[in-house]
């Protein structure tokens, strides 16, 4: 979090004021780090350089396409889930031979611009999917690579909404079901298989759940080889966590380390499917106070950012760090900061601790470059917030505030 520093008491990213942004772009406001883009995908990538692999960010987390763009001029794949974000990574130039696609529901129309770009392959989530991308492919005259979703079965210690890989879930194919999987793809015409891949949640703190994980993928793959399958490659997925308050999640370093280690000597490509823990620390949501209100029991800090903007909080209950843009050094109190929009469940933080602030005065919700944009909505018509990609001293609008003109361009 280098990269966004108060300096004489006023909030900056890089080289260039908050305050100075708000003032000139409004809020709520998105805005991120270059510099802290770069380092986090150098850092996490260069964990895994004692091995084949590849990085695919995952596009969900943060897809704007100037985000996109940086990330694949830095030689990172990308990890899709609709043919919305294909269509994204394709403009923001990513080749198509870089592009795997996850998810438990593709369209018939999506797995055909999927196999018309050329994709990497298809982490295939169920036996009816695998078939439907055989009779696509084989319309087409093509051949479609595969990787099938294990489940492993393992519990990630994350929250109950962003953890993929249990029983219960209902992403992959349990081991059993897998080895009749790879059976019936090997006799499909129009199938390819190549891989495994895995994805068990996401804001994983520690680094026990990946390698448990990867330990039944691996057990798995000895299995697979008395099948004269050529498997090629060993998707790891994403899910490594952030510090948001006071976890301290595993450095990719060490996260890296394990898991080539575990995979030495194997001939298998890795691929890795990290979104959080690129973007999630590079942005942050600024916004207004636009009144404070005192209750006998609670006291609210209004803001003019809300669910709409960053649902985190309200789908979660997860918790965002939020501080002054200008440093008042006033006293400390407990608070809510909440939104405009008219829900019990609009608000950034909870029984917060904050410095006493005033209407007109600006606020920064840190850790919000993942899951944060993305998850916007127009909830109450809402127009989405401006997006800005700050680089040294320089900051570029990349995405626009929408308009009451964009909000209802669709309606007849
Ligand atoms: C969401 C997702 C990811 C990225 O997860 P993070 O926790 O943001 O790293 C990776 N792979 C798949 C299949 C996903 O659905």
């Amino acid at each position: 979090m280098h990269h966004f520093q108060h300096k004489n008491g006023s909030l900056f990213v890089e080289d260039v004021s908050v305050r100075d942004l708000a003032k000139q772009h409004g809020t709520p406001l998105y805005v991120y780090s270059t510099a802290t883009l770069k380092r986090h995908f150098e850092a996490f990538d260069s964990a895994f350089q004692s091995m084949p692999h590849l990085t695919c960010y995952s596009v969900k987390a943060n897809s704007n396409l100037a985000i996109l763009r940086l990330l694949a001029g830095m030689g990172a794949g990308m990890d899709i889930v609709s043919g919305g974000e294909l269509y994204r990574a394709l403009l923001a130039g990513v080749p198509a031979d870089k592009i795997v696609y996850s998810g438990v529901g593709k369209k018939p129309e999506e797995i055909r611009q999927a196999l018309t770009a050329g994709i990497l392959m298809f982490n295939v989530e169920s036996m009816q999917e695998l078939i439907r991308i055989n009779d696509v492919a084989r319309d087409m005259g093509k051949v479609a690579k595969v990787s099938f979703r294990i489940n492993p079965d393992v519990d990630p210690q994350t929250h109950p909404y962003i953890s993929t890989g249990m029983k219960k879930n209902k992403f992959g194919l349990n081991i059993e079901l897998s080895l009749e999987a790879y059976s019936l793809a090997r006799d499909l015409p129009a199938i390819e298989p190549v891989g495994m891949d895995c994805h068990i949640g996401s804001q994983l703190t520690s680094i026990a759940p990946f390698m448990e994980a990867l330990d039944k993928l691996l057990a798995f793959y000895e299995k697979l080889k008395g099948m004269n399958l050529d498997i090629q490659y060993l998707d790891l997925g994403g899910g490594l966590g952030i510090p948001y308050s006071e976890e301290e999640p595993p450095h990719p370093t060490e996260f890296g380390a394990a898991v080539t280690s575990a995979l030495k000597g194997l001939p298998l490509k890795l691929i890795l499917e990290p979104g959080r823990v690129i973007v999630g620390n590079a942005g942050i949501l600024v916004a207004e106070v636009l009144y404070t209100k005192q209750t006998p029991s609670k006291n609210f800090v209004i803001v003019d950012a809300a669910m709409n903007d960053l649902v985190r909080p309200s789908l979660y209950g997860s918790f965002h760090r939020i501080e002054e843009v200008q440093q008042s050094g006033r006293a400390v109190g407990d608070v809510d900061v909440v939104g405009p929009i008219c829900e019990s469940g609009d608000f950034l933080a909870k029984d917060r601790q904050l410095a006493e602030v005033r209407q007109g005065e600006l606020l920064a919700v840190y850790s919000a470059g993942a899951y944060g944009f993305t998850m916007s909505s127009n909830y109450n018509t809402r127009p989405r917030a401006a997006e800005i990609l700050v680089d040294g001293d320089k900051a570029t609008v990349i995405r626009r505030r929408e308009t009451y003109e964009n909000l209802v361009a669709n309606e007849i």
